[in-house]
């Protein structure tokens, strides 16, 4: 046994040496280790034009004009030609119960898109409880310097319009300043510029001509629509993308599993929409839970922000469609 051993000791040294020094090499060369790729380039010829050190951690936003970053771009999703399930959230007026539903999303890693309108920062409304028997019910928007401390951080932040106020009647003028204005106030807080809407006050407050207006005018390129569709098809025009359905539909669960279960040969897109303050009225927080662990947890459905999926699908799906009916 002693002589084994002895035997063993300058073999598996040598082993050692073999294992160490190669692995000293290896982390030497890395190029993955932005450290040492950089200290390679500190001490290389100085004669030799010096090459920029690869950022790994940096994710490719795309930009617009001006530099600023777009919504929806970080991400690295693309489409392979194969027909894919996609699932997507949205909470609109920006509002304090977006907290907690934050963290929710946060459980599970989970991205959604808060529609916030800056021309009312802090705006307390009462009414909405009052309206609906409920004078304790919060609808209480965040302050600007409440935005500023990282609520939405990571998450998908668009536009609800200035003011929130009725788009149908209103000036060209009136409508690009609403949409506009509230995207440059949002990037001005978020460092990131927002790509899409959703009409404020709903589908019965806007029409074709405040459509064609968003299109020709504003950086808005989708607008969620309001009236539900039950289904799981792509929109069929960006500036009025119907969800399947609200938060507040009993069904939502069962719509979520069917849609988890079910196979389609063609792309799909399963959409909820809503407002924080539903899930207090309603008491629906565990109905949130759930279904953000649901799809989160399903195999073949792929989560994205609203503006993640617009990018996606950009080319495919017209701003407005010929047949739209206003
Ligand atoms: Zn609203």
């Amino acid at each position: 046994m002693r002589k084994t051993a002895l035997l063993l000791t300058p073999v598996l040294l040598l082993v050692f040496i073999c294992l160490f020094g190669a692995c000293t090499m290896n982390s030497g060369n890395d190029p993955e280790t932005t450290e040492d790729a950089g200290i390679a380039t500190r001490s290389g010829d100085p004669s030799e034009p010096a090459t920029e050190a690869p950022k790994p951690t940096e994710l490719p936003w795309q930009t617009d004009e001006q530099g600023r970053r777009l919504a929806g771009t970080d991400s690295k999703l693309t489409r392979d030609g194969t027909p894919k399930k996609y699932f997507t959230i949205s909470f609109d007026d920006g509002i304090t119960q977006d907290k907690k539903i934050i963290e929710i999303y946060n459980k599970y890693n989970f991205r959604g898109t808060f529609f916030i309108n800056t021309g009312l920062f802090g705006a307390n409304w009462t009414w909405v409880g009052e309206t609906l028997g409920m004078p304790s019910l919060s609808h209480k928007r965040w302050t600007r310097s409440e935005i500023l401390t990282g609520i939405y951080e990571g998450q998908d932040v668009a536009s609800h319009t200035l003011n929130h106020p009725s788009l149908k009647n209103y000036s060209k003028d009136q409508v690009i300043n609403e949409v506009n204005k509230d995207i440059e106030n949002i990037f001005d807080i978020t460092g990131i510029r927002p790509v899409g809407m959703a009409w404020p006050g709903g589908d019965p407050e806007y029409n074709l001509s405040t459509m064609e207006i968003v299109r020709d005018y504003s950086y808005a390129k989708f607008a969620r629509a309001t009236t539900a569709t039950g289904g799981y098809k792509l929109p069929k025009c960006w500036l009025k993308w119907q969800p399947t359905c609200s938060i507040t539909d009993g069904a939502v669960l069962k719509l979520a599993q069917r849609y988890v279960e079910k196979d389609y040969d063609y792309d799909t897109v399963f959409y909820v929409w809503g407002h924080g303050y539903e899930l207090d009225y309603y008491d629906i927080w565990d109905r949130l839970d759930e279904l953000i662990k649901t799809m989160t947890e399903a195999d073949d459905v792929i989560c994205v922000t609203n503006s993640e999926f617009y990018w996606l699908f950009k080319d495919e799906i017209p701003p407005i469609s010929d047949n739209i009916k206003k």
